[in-house]
């Protein structure tokens, strides 16, 4: 598979942009666990934001794909960095697929021009992977929800101007599936707190965050999609976000690989450079081949995605294996790196501790070892 000549471009831009803007400062917001948003503004006005978003509601007109692509660059570079511009639009592909036309020209815009942030709050503190046992509660009352519960581990719950909020909304349905919906909350409601997690291992740059919503009001047109198809909803919401997620394994494993060749290139050892030993070159031989790999299942998911030709297997076996690769290909280049591997001052050691978040989020690698096997159980062969 080939990319297109804008791809390409596109891809070269976004290396340079992540090299340009935040390559320097990668440190800084790691150590810190800050990050100057003054960066997702301007990568906004640079076009990189939400490039999935189409141009009627203030996008570019391109797709996943490219969304994929930006997201890999800048991972390749920082994925700490990568995380806080590009989660900004975190939930956007659901307002897009399912929210009323109100609901796009309202809250998209807003995301493309970097005069907004969201997030989608699903997590709770007793219910992760298992998502139907989340038990926030949005109860009707005429013509407004009021919201009660907490939500866990919140990427942009401090700094996000509206969050999408996984409610149960009829706890004494039958079918679990059936059970929840999903509502937008804006952050200036009364009753709405986030406290900031700190102590992250790492993407630290990016903010991650404790929700409370203690009788939150909010009107029932903030509904998107149908009530009681939040279950249904997420699971063609998470077809598009792991893509964006095995690209971010697959930037993190090529940024990786290069320190981890341009280091052994320049180290000496027995009277020879590290390069220079058939042991050293078969690990390098193996991460290459390992990123090539998860690069052209992520490729090959996206491409069909924007087609109109969703795999979730395939999209799930992306996600998997480009985090997997991630962390795989960080172990081993830090390894190559010795002593100095294990010290703040090389990037490896960063990127060795932000590779694990890639194997838990948005569906940790058993969840998508399951989707994989009730997919392929299904098919008949
Ligand atoms: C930095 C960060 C950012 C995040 N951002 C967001 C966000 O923006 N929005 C959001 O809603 N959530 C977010 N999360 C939460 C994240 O999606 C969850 O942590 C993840 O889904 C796992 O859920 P859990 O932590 O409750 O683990 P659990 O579900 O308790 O799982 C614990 C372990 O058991 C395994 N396991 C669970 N069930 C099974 C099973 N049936 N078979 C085999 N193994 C199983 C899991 O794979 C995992 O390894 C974030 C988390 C972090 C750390």
């Amino acid at each position: 598979m080939e990319l297109t000549v804008e791809q390409v471009d596109i891809k070269k831009a976004a290396r340079e942009f992540a090299e340009g803007e935040f390559k320097d400062r990668a440190k800084e917001f790691d150590e810190k666990e800050e990050f100057d948003l003054s960066l997702h503004k301007k990568a906004c006005e640079h076009g990189f934001v939400g490039t999935f978003i189409k141009e009627e509601y203030g996008g570019h007109g391109l797709g996943f794909f490219e969304h994929s692509l930006i997201t890999e660059e800048f991972w390749r570079v920082d994925p700490g960095c990568g995380q806080a511009i590009l989660s900004c639009t975190f939930g956007a592909e659901m307002i897009q697929t399912f929210g009323t036309e109100e609901q796009k020209k309202k809250y998209l815009p807003p995301l493309i021009a970097g005069e907004a942030i969201m997030g989608f709050a699903i997590t709770e503190p007793d219910a992760g992977s298992d998502v139907t046992s989340t038990k926030t509660r949005a109860e009707k009352r005429g013509d407004k929800f009021v919201i009660n519960g907490n939500k866990m581990f919140i990427t942009n719950g401090c700094i996000a101007h509206y969050l999408l909020v996984f409610c149960m909304i009829d706890k004494d349905e039958k079918d679990p599936h059936r059970r929840h919906s999903v509502i937008l909350v804006e952050t200036d409601r009364s009753g709405f707190e986030a406290v900031k997690l700190s102590g992250k291992m790492g993407i630290r740059a990016s903010n991650t965050a404790e929700l409370s919503y203690n009788n939150v009001e909010v009107p029932v047109k903030n509904l998107i999609g149908r009530e009681g198809y939040g279950f249904y909803q997420l699971m063609d919401f998470f077809n598009r976000t792991r893509l964006h997620v095995a690209a971010q394994g697959v930037g993190l494993a090529q940024g990786s690989l290069e320190m981890a060749i341009s280091y052994v290139k320049k180290r000496r050892a027995f009277g020879q450079m590290l390069s220079d030993f058939q042991g050293i070159q078969f690990i390098i031989a193996e991460m290459a081949t390992r990123v090539e790999a998860a690069r052209s299942l992520y490729w090959r998911a996206a491409y069909l995605l924007d087609k109109g030709k969703p795999d979730s297997a395939l999209i799930s076996m992306a996600k998997w294996y480009g985090g997997e690769t991630g962390v795989y290909v960080a172990n081993e280049a830090l390894q190559l790196h010795g002593g100095y591997g294990f010290i703040r001052d090389y990037d490896i050691e960063r990127f060795y501790r932000d590779a694990k978040i890639v194997e838990i989020y948005e569906g940790s690698k058993e969840v998508e070892k399951a989707v994989i096997a009730r997919e392929l159980l299904k098919r008949v062969f």
